[in-house]
C-alpha cells in the first residue's frame, strides 16, 4: 500500500458531540465538546453563541487537562489525623451526608448565625445564597469581598450598574476606549474579540485605546497609548480630568440636567441634621431651581429648565445649592491641577492635560447620531440617539486599593460629565442592569440598617457599612476569634483560603488548626468542597467531593451574574457532557439533599420530602424566586413561550440544551440606550422583576447615602457608630469622589518600603485552578518578580537572581525578570502561580512548588495598628481587600542561601484513593494506542 493510502484524510474522530459552557475562566463562553465512545476528545467554541462567537481561547481548550486532572478528588474523605496533617479515609457519601447534617441541624435549630457559608469563584450563587438564607445564616458570601465589591458597591450606588459584567463598551461606535486596571483573565474571550474589531477599523473611524495599568502586559501590550501609572491612583488622574474637562467647559449640561442629579439642590446648613442631604418637597421628592419659573421646582419635572449653579433659599429660608456647583468647587480646586497630581500619578502634567483634551475632543467633535427614535422615562420622544462616543472599563486594578471604592465613583463621574454613559459609543448597562439606586438590598437612607456587627465577616458593620458582597476574606479571622460571635461550621466551597485566597497564610493556617483550652478546635467544624486537590483540602474535617464542569448541570442566571449583552438580554445553563468514573457528585445536587435534610424552606414539600427529586437540574426549571420569576429566563411556561417571567416549564432545560445551553432575546432597537432613562425599556425590565417601578434611574454624581452615614458619624440621628469609628466615617464617607494615599502606604515608612507590590492574572490561567493544568502549566511554571529594568541594575540585580521580598508584615523569597514595560516604583508577579508542595498532585519537586512564590505570604489581612487598633487591610466604605496596597522593599538574596522559594511549608500529603500522577500527562496517548 502506499504511503498515501495508509494516511486517513477524515479521521472519524467523535461519534457524539455536546453543547455546554465553559468554566476555565469566567467569561462563560459557549462550547461543543466533541467525545467519542463516551471519551472528551477535544473543545470547540460555539459559533452560535452570543458571548464566544465561535472563539475559544488556550484556558477554553486546555478544559481537556481541567477534566482528566490528577488532582480530582474521587470520594468524600473524612478527617482521621491532625487538622491539615491532610491525613483522611475514604467515607460514602451517605455517611458523609448525615455527618454534615449531624453538624447542620442543631445550629439551625439553635442558632443558624452559627453556619459561614463561603464560596470562591461559585458561579451558582444564584442557589448557593438563596440556600444560606433559607437556613437562616447572614453569613454567607461569594469571593467579592476581595475581588471587586469597591467597583461593584460604586456603580451600584452610582449608576445603578457597574464596570465588568454590568455593562460593555458599545464597540461598534466607541471612538476612544479607556481600560483601567484589568487583567487578562476577568476579560477574556469578549474582551479579545472587541479589541480585535476596534483595532480592524477603518482609519477614517479609528478607535483609540488607552490602558492605564502599571504593567504592560496583555490587553495593555496592545494599547495605542500605555500609561503605567502608580497604583493606587487613577482615581487621582481620573480627578485630574475632571478638572481639565470643567476648566475647559467641556462637559455635556444637557446631559447632566436630564440624566444625573446634577441640578438637584443639596441643604447647605452646617451641623443641621439634614446638612449635606437634598432639599425634597413634602412628597420626599429633591428639589431643583427652575430658570424658567424662577422658583424651586421638583427636580424631575420634565418641563422645567434647572440651574445647575447659584446658591438658592428654600422655603424655610435656609440656604441650598445644586450638586453640580459643589462638584466644580471641589475638581476646580487647585489640588487636583496635572502639575498637582503628576509626581504622585507617575503620569506627566502635558499626558493629563492631552488626554482630557483627546476625551473632549472624541465626546464633542465625534458625535455619533443614530437615526433610531426612542421615548425617555417623561414620555418625550427623541426623533435619534446621539452619542458621545467615549468608553471606559475598568476592574480589579482599581478595586483592589483602600481608596478603590471613591475612585471608581470618579469614573463614572467622568462618564456623567462627558455624557457618556449608555449612548452610542458608551460603557452601556446589560440587562437586569441598571436596577435602582441603590439596589433594594443595600443601605439607603439609614445607617440604621448598620445596628450591630450582626455577621461574622463584618460586612454591612461600621468597620464595611456598604459591603455589597460580603467579605470572605476576613472569616475565618472572625471564626477564629469568635468575634462578634463564635461560629460552629465553616462551610467552604470552591474557596482556596489556606494558600492563593487568603491574606496572611501562614497565619491563617495557624488560625484553622488553633485550638481552646479545651483541646477543641477553634473553628469546631469545616466542610469543603472543591473538585481537586487544592491546598484547602488538607484543613477540611469533611470533603465534598464535586465534579469537572463537563459533568454536571449549572446555571448562569440573571438572578446571578449574567450573560446579557448591551443589546440582548440572555443566560444559559451547563448540561453533563459525560457521566462522572468517580464516586463524586456535582455540589449544587449535594446542596439541594443537603437543605432536604435539614427541612429548609423551599427545599421540601408540606409532607417533608424533596421537593426537588431530581436535584439542581429540577430546581433550575422548576423553582420560583417569586411568582413567575425563576433562574431560567428563557422558554417559561408550560408551552415554552413566555419570556422573563411566567410559570415553569418542566420541559426549560431540555429546550435550552437543544438550543445550544443558552437563551438570548434580542432588545428591539429603541431599547438598547440610554436604558436608565428609556420608557420602552424601563416597561420591559419591571414587567421581568428587574426593577421594582417604571421610575428612572437617575444617575447620582452626589451619594446621598453616603452623607447619611457621615451625618450619623458626626452625632446625628438614632443610630451611630461608635466614638472609635466616628472621624473615619466622616472621612471616607464623602457624597463626592475625593482621593486619598491608600492606608498601608501611609502608615508604612516610604524609605524602607519603597515600591509597589502588585499581581496580574495571565491570559493563559484562572487562579489555582489553571496553574495545575497539565498543557497551560507549561506555558507559566513558575512565576518571577518582575522589576522595571533599570531600578533593577541600579540594585545590582540581573533576571533570574533570587531576591527577599519584604513587607511590613513578613517576607517570601523568589527570582525577578528584568523588563521596560512597567511603572518604575512597581514590582509585580502572576498570580497563584506557586503552589504548596504535595497540593494538586503535582510533584513536590514541580516548579510550581520550588521556585514560584505566592506574594500573598506578605499581605496582611490587617493594616498596622494606629491608636491601638488595627482595622482591616481594606476599603474604608465596602471592605474590599485591598491586595495591590502592598508596599515591600527589594533584597538581593545572600550567596549559599537556596535558590528555592521560601517560605516553603511542608509537603501535603496525597489523600486516599488519589494515584501519584503520571511522570508524564499525554492527553491523546490512549487513544492513539501509545499510552
Ligand atoms: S474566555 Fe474563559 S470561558 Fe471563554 S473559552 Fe476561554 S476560558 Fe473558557
Amino acid at each position: 500500500m502506499a504511503p498515501a493510502e495508509e494516511i486517513e484524510l477524515s479521521p472519524r474522530i467523535a461519534d457524539s458531540v455536546k453543547t455546554t459552557t465553559c468554566y476555565m475562566c469566567a467569561c462563560r463562553c459557549g462550547i461543543k465538546v466533541h467525545l467519542k465512545d463516551g471519551s472528551i476528545r477535544f473543545i470547540e467554541g460555539n459559533r452560535d453563541h452570543p458571548v464566544n462567537k465561535g472563539v475559544l481561547c488556550a484556558k477554553g481548550s486546555a478544559g481537556i487537562m481541567q477534566h482528566l486532572s490528577p488532582a480530582r478528588l474521587s470520594k468524600p474523605l473524612k478527617r482521621v489525623g491532625p487538622r491539615g496533617a491532610g491525613e483522611f479515609k475514604e467515607i460514602e457519601w451517605e455517611e458523609a451526608l448525615a455527618l454534615a447534617t449531624s453538624w447542620l441541624a442543631p445550629i439551625r435549630a439553635s442558632d443558624p448565625r452559627r453556619l459561614a457559608f463561603y464560596t470562591g469563584r461559585d458561579q451558582s450563587q444564584a442557589l448557593t445564597g438563596w440556600w444560606a438564607s433559607a437556613f437562616g445564616t447572614p453569613n454567607y458570601a461569594a469571593h467579592g469581598g476581595f475581588c471587586s465589591v469597591n467597583m461593584a458597591a460604586a456603580g451600584l450606588y452610582t449608576i445603578g450598574g457597574s464596570f465588568w459584567e454590568f455593562g460593555e463598551p458599545d464597540w461598534e461606535h466607541t471612538r476612544y476606549f479607556m481600560l483601567f486596571g484589568v487583567a487578562e483573565d476577568h476579560a477574556s474571550n469578549p474582551l479579545k474579540i472587541a479589541l480585535g474589531k476596534l483595532k480592524a477599523r477603518a482609519p477614517e473611524a479609528a478607535a483609540k485605546f488607552v490602558s492605564i495599568n502599571p504593567v504592560r502586559t496583555g490587553y495593555s501590550a496592545i494599547a495605542d497609548e500605555w500609561i503605567g501609572i502608580r497604583p493606587g491612583t487613577d482615581g487621582l488622574l481620573a480627578m485630574a480630568l475632571i478638572h481639565e474637562l470643567l476648566a475647559a467647559d467641556a462637559v455635556d449640561f444637557d446631559y447632566l440636567k436630564r440624566y444625573t442629579n446634577a441640578p438637584w439642590l443639596v441643604i447647605q446648613e452646617e451641623g443641621a441634621a439634614d446638612h449635606g442631604l437634598f432639599a425634597r418637597d413634602a412628597a420626599g421628592r429633591p428639589l431643583a431651581w427652575d430658570l424658567k419659573a424662577d422658583c424651586l421646582a421638583e427636580a424631575l419635572a420634565p418641563e422645567i429648565e434647572p440651574a445647575l449653579a447659584g446658591e438658592r433659599r428654600l422655603a424655610d429660608g435656609r440656604r441650598a445649592v445644586p450638586v453640580f456647583q459643589l462638584m466644580a468647587a471641589r475638581y476646580l480646586d487647585e489640588r487636583y491641577a496635572p502639575d498637582r497630581v503628576a509626581a504622585a500619578t507617575g503620569v506627566p502634567a502635558t499626558t493629563i492635560r492631552r488626554l482630557a483634551a483627546e476625551l473632549a475632543h472624541a465626546a464633542f467633535q465625534q458625535e455619533v447620531v443614530l437615526e433610531q427614535p426612542w421615548t425617555d422615562w417623561t414620555g418625550r420622544r427623541h426623533e435619534r440617539m446621539i452619542g458621545r462616543p467615549v468608553s471606559m472599563h475598568a476592574m480589579r486594578g482599581i478595586s483592589a486599593h483602600s481608596n478603590g471604592f471613591q475612585t471608581c465613583r470618579a469614573l463614572h463621574l467622568l462618564q456623567m460629565l462627558l455624557g457618556a454613559l449608555d449612548g452610542p459609543g458608551n460603557f452601556r448597562a446589560r440587562a437586569p442592569y441598571p436596577r435602582r439606586i441603590p439596589m433594594r438590598t443595600l443601605p439607603e437612607n439609614d445607617p440604621a440598617v448598620i445596628l450591630a456587627p450582626c455577621r461574622i465577616d463584618k460586612a454591612f458593620s461600621w468597620e464595611a457599612p456598604l459591603a455589597a458582597h460580603g467579605l470572605l476574606q476576613q472569616v475565618i479571622l472572625q471564626a477564629w476569634k469568635g468575634e462578634p460571635y463564635p461560629i460552629d461550621t465553616l462551610f467552604l466551597y470552591m474557596a482556596n483560603m489556606a494558600w492563593n485566597s487568603a491574606m496572611n497564610v501562614p497565619g491563617t493556617l495557624a488560625m484553622l488548626t488553633d485550638k481552646g483550652e479545651d483541646g477543641a478546635y477553634k473553628i469546631p467544624h469545616l466542610i469543603y468542597s472543591d473538585a481537586y486537590y487544592s491546598e484547602m483540602v488538607a484543613y477540611a474535617d469533611l470533603v465534598l467531593p464535586d465534579t469537572t464542569y463537563l459533568e454536571r448541570h449549572d446555571c448562569i442566571s440573571l438572578l446571578d451574574r449574567p450573560i446579557s449583552d448591551a443589546d440582548a438580554l440572555a443566560d444559559a445553563i451547563r448540561q453533563p457532557v459525560m457521566a462522572p468514573d468517580r464516586d463524586v457528585r456535582p455540589f449544587q445536587d449535594v446542596l439541594i439533599e443537603l437543605g432536604a435534610r435539614l427541612q429548609l424552606p423551599g427545599l421540601v414539600r408540606e409532607d417533608g420530602s424533596p421537593r426537588y427529586p431530581g436535584l439542581y437540574a429540577d430546581y433550575m426549571a422548576n423553582h420560583e424566586r417569586a411568582p413567575g420569576i425563576g433562574l431560567l429566563a428563557g422558554w417559561r411556561g408550560l408551552d415554552g413561550d413566555l419570556i422573563g417571567a411566567g410559570p415553569p416549564n418542566p420541559e426549560q432545560v431540555k429546550r435550552y440544551a437543544e438550543n445550544g445551553c443558552f437563551f438570548r432575546h434580542e432588545l428591539p432597537p429603541e431599547q438598547r440606550y440610554y436604558k436608565h432613562v428609556n420608557k420602552d425599556y424601563l416597561a420591559f425590565a419591571k414587567r421581568l422583576g428587574f426593577v421594582g417601578s417604571e421610575a428612572p434611574v437617575i444617575l447620582q454624581l452626589y451619594v446621598e447615602p453616603l452623607q447619611r452615614f457621615r451625618l450619623a458619624a458626626e452625632g446625628h440621628g438614632r443610630v451611630q457608630p461608635p466614638d472609635q469609628h466616628r472621624s473615619r466615617i466622616a472621612t471616607y464617607f464623602d457624597p463626592l469622589p475625593f482621593w486619598y494615599e491608600p492606608f498601608e502606604e501611609a502608615l508604612v515608612d516610604p524609605e524602607r518600603f519603597p515600591l509597589h507590590a502588585i499581581t496580574q492574572r495571565p491570559m493563559a490561567m484562572y487562579h489555582a485552578w489553571g496553574s495545575q493544568n497539565a498543557w497551560l502549566r507549561q506555558i507559566h511554571g513558575a512565576n518571577h518578580l518582575h522589576m522595571h529594568r533599570e531600578r533593577a541594575l541600579a540594585m545590582g540585580l540581573v533576571d533570574d537572581d533570587w531576591v527577599w521580598i519584604e513587607s511590613h508584615h513578613g517576607r517570601v523569597k523568589g527570582q525577578v525578570k528584568l523588563m521596560d514595560g512597567v511603572n518604575p516604583d512597581t514590582v509585580w508577579t502572576w498570580n497563584a502561580i506557586g503552589k504548596r508542595a504535595g497540593a494538586w498532585n503535582l510533584d513536590p519537586a514541580a516548579p510550581e512548588a520550588v521556585k514560584g512564590f505566592l506574594l500573598n505570604h506578605v499581605i496582611s489581612e490587617l493594616l498596622p495598628e494606629r491608636g491601638g487598633y488595627r482595622y482591616a487591610n481594606a476599603d474604608p466604605v465596602t471592605g474590599q481587600a485591598a491586595w495591590y496596597d502592598l508596599r515591600v522593599r527589594i533584597e538581593k538574596a545572600k550567596p549559599g542561601e537556596a535558590e528555592a522559594t521560601e517560605p516553603r511549608l511542608p509537603p501535603l500529603k496525597r489523600p486516599p484513593g488519589m494515584a501519584a500522577p503520571p511522570a508524564k500527562l499525554r492527553y491523546g496517548a490512549w487513544f492513539q494506542g501509545r499510552r
